[in-house]
């Protein structure tokens, strides 16, 4: 068995399970949440990944942004790409979307195993290019800007909808949204900074769950057929 599970369709219902059971993991556990301070890296500590900033130098296809190697359970972000070390929100939205990578895509068992087969005497640089995810782009937005095979663009469209719950849950948007008009971008941005996730990663979450709705090309904020039934909670 390969260390990248062969492709597979996940409901968005079930992305977001499992990225409520990882918060639900870490409640249980005591890692703790500080929400404006970004949970990306306690659910790294939780899932015992490492972290690494590191040069990733282009490939033939461009820009690398971050990359996971399962069997070195390891996370690495791209230190030349300014945006990640300055924007706190971008960072954690690519550090979920490596996490999701690793609860939706990888075989962990597998990879575990392989590893202790790899501390003997097999070199490390054996490993394929298959077996790493290398990260273009972590925004749904952007997504479409890159040519990606179909299983791949599904693939990297789970991982980000995958980091959207995880930094976003719902019953956390529904604490922020108190008091708050989600029409209004001036109550929007306090929303993102509170959560330090990107105001487009927000905006991209709260149209997912049709809160909201913004017609394309529009910037006005129009409310969604499915806040109405949240409003009583
Ligand atoms: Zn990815």
């Amino acid at each position: 068995m390969s260390v990248i599970r062969p492709y597979q369709f996940y409901d968005k219902t079930i992305i977001e399970e499992k990225a409520n059971q990882l918060l639900i993991q870490a409640k249980n556990e005591g890692y703790p949440l500080d929400w404006g301070e970004g949970i990306a890296h306690r659910i790294v500590d939780l899932l015992e990944l490492r972290m690494l900033w590191k040069i990733i130098p282009n490939d033939d296809q461009g820009e690398i942004v971050a990359k996971i190697e399962p069997l070195e359970r390891r996370i690495t972000l791209n230190e030349d790409i300014d945006k990640l070390k300055n924007d706190q929100g971008f960072q954690q939205s690519t550090i979920a979307h490596e996490i999701g990578h690793w609860i939706l895509h990888i075989n962990q068992d597998e990879a575990d195993g392989l590893m202790e087969q790899l501390s003997l005497p097999l070199p490390l640089n054996t490993l394929t290019e298959e077996q790493v995810f290398l990260c273009r782009v972590t925004g749904q937005e952007n997504l479409k800007k890159i040519k990606l095979e179909k299983q791949n663009y599904n693939r990297e469209w789970q991982a980000q909808y995958f980091a959207g719950c995880l930094l976003m849950p719902e019953y956390k948007l529904l604490e922020c949204k108190r008091g708050r008009d989600l029409t209004n971008w001036k109550h929007l941005y306090p929303i993102a900074d509170e959560l330090c996730v990107t105001i487009s990663n927000l905006v991209y979450r709260l149209q997912q769950l049709g809160w909201i709705y913004i017609q394309k090309g529009s910037k006005k904020i129009y409310q969604g057929r499915h806040l109405k039934s949240k409003l009583d909670f």
